[in-house]
């Protein structure tokens, strides 16, 4: 699909809807004049410099499938191209008034966009032209106002044009974090997270910040990460002396890719600063079957770890192959199995939809073989496709057909949860979803992930230690500063005095 823009503030908005409506196509989104040049070799006469009436520049400009034009005025034309038959028409659509920098009428922007794109395609979209990853930030704010819950749904479906189905899930889960979030002290109260940017090999999928831990080890730089992160860790310790830990997240990456004794030592290190007895949650993701063994799951419950996940992403096989995970779906089961043994009593699984080649059939497979298991938490992930990840060129190779997901997979990995006596609580959506869907967090009472809700609704300050993570202060007034690690391990070793002297500034006052 190619744009032609004018105003570059619009154009992450005009950039989502349009990859929502047109998924596995690259949106290319340029000024007017930068099509009419390139389509004229590079020749800009009077006419490409003319206002968007012309109907000559358009003609010209065929390599345009839209064009949007926002006025200074605060009128917005846009104009379709429809190419029919070699003829190219150019249609007025519609006329929306107020200035173009208001919320408000970008908002309105939003969804005339939406109905354009969806008239183009026949397509609705289950979240509308609501483009956040957060949406449950928004019946969460407005749940703080004290709106009445059909006034909550009623704004979500008109202002957004989200559907019903996800109206009534934003709020069942906005209204459960609420339950959870009051029980903090936001303003006294942090999170800490920790990195470990190692992995036993890559996933197709994979935009993390991961390295491979075996070539890594083998150069000695994984102990070289620790120690730097241990440095890190002791001097955020002494910065956040006047605040209470309520959470620590160890995650990647893959924690539990290091061996039992760098676990051991890196837990001896947060064990050695906090009272990780007394924190509300303690998340190791032992992420990968390939990388559990019971020495390290002992490890990690002797220093009092109290949440882990156990990712299988699918249970079936062939698939497991295909995206590079390196384990198959009986070894998913013996480190479950090993886990409840060793005693943890809240574990989450993690599952993919949309994977390649995967039919409702299998998503129906995997969720029986995980209530076989019976976890605790269950994340339904919708395959996000990133333009870092190496699913970006195996989809050039097998066409995006071969992801799929949709209505039914989605449902059925929904009802699976529930029918385990679990309930969504948390909820988020990245760019370039497949089906365009959401990931859920679904748990038993108790169970919830109270690290998953803080780092979405963005309540608590998080302080994030080791390569590629992202430290973020929440202020009083729910304003957020942002620090960054940088995501070269090399880098963040021999730079790691200016990671903590980032945080340092940030935390200043
Ligand atoms: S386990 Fe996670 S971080 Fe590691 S390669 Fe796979 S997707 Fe990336």
């Amino acid at each position: 699909m190619n744009v032609a823009l004018n105003k570059e503030n619009y154009e992450y908005d005009v950039r989502s809807l349009v990859q929502s409506f047109y998924p596995g196509q690259q949106a290319v989104i340029k000024t007017l004049e930068a099509f009419y040049q390139e389509a004229n070799q590079g020749r800009l006469d009077a006419d490409a410099n003319a206002n968007m009436d012309n109907s000559n520049i358009c003609a010209t400009a065929d390599n345009i499938d839209l064009i949007i034009d926002i006025k200074e005025g605060g009128a917005t034309v846009t104009y379709l191209l429809h190419k029919e038959d070699g003829n190219i028409s150019q249609e007025s659509l519609e006329m929306l008034g107020g200035s173009s920098d208001t919320k408000e009428f970008k908002s309105a922007f939003k969804r005339f966009l939406y109905g354009i794109l969806k008239e183009q395609t026949g397509k609705d979209l289950p979240w509308g032209a609501l483009i956040g990853i957060r949406p449950t930030k928004i019946a969460m704010d407005l749940l703080n106002k004290g709106l009445a819950d059909e006034e909550i749904l009623r704004t979500l479906k008109s202002r957004y044009l989200v559907s019903d189905e996800k109206s009534n899930l934003c709020l069942e889960i906005a209204k459960r974090e609420k339950g959870i979030l009051d029980g903090l002290t936001p303003e006294k109260g942090i999170s800490l997270y920790i990195g470990i940017p190692f992995c036993p090999s890559t996933c197709l999928y994979c935009s993390f910040t991961s390295y491979p831990i075996t070539s890594y080890e083998k150069k000695g730089i994984v102990d070289q990460y620790l120690n730097a992160l241990f440095h890190e860790l002791e001097e955020v310790h002494e910065l956040m002396q006047d605040y209470t830990v309520d959470t620590i997240y160890v995650g990647g990456g893959t924690p539990s890719s290091l061996s039992a004794e760098q676990i051991d030592a890196l837990l001896s290190k947060v064990e050695e600063l906090y009272d990780v007895a007394a924190v509300k949650e303690f998340t190791v993701e032992a992420g990968r079957a390939d990388s559990i063994t019971r020495e390290k799951l002992e490890v990690m419950k002797r220093h009092h770890v109290s949440r882990i996940s156990v990712n299988p992403q699918t249970m079936k096989d062939e698939t497991l192959k295909l995206i590079g995970r390196h384990h198959n779906s009986q070894q998913v089961k013996d480190a479950f199995h090993m886990a409840r043994e060793v005693g943890f009593d809240n574990i989450n699984m993690d599952l993919i939809l949309g994977l390649p080649g995967e039919t409702p059939e299998d998503v129906s497979f995997t969720m029986d073989e995980l209530a076989k298991l019976d976890p605790d938490n269950i994340t339904v992930h919708s395959l996000a496709i990133k333009r870092a990840s190496k699913l970006g060129e195996f989809i050039k190779e097998n066409g995006y057909d071969v992801l799929n997901n949709t209505d039914e997979t989605m449902r059925i990995a929904s009802e699976g949860a529930r029918s385990l006596g679990m309930h969504p609580y948390y909820l988020y959506r990245q760019k370039n979803m497949s089906g365009n869907f959401e990931n859920t967090g679904f748990a038993k009472e108790g169970k919830n992930g109270i690290y998953n809700i803080l780092i979405m609704e963005e309540v608590q300050t998080i302080v994030a230690c080791g390569a590629g993570t992202v430290t973020k202060r929440v202020y009083g007034d729910g304003r957020i500063e942002r620090c960054d690690n940088v995501k070269d391990v090399m880098l963040y070793i021999s730079k790691i005095d200016e990671m903590i002297d980032r945080k340092r500034q940030l935390f200043m006052d």
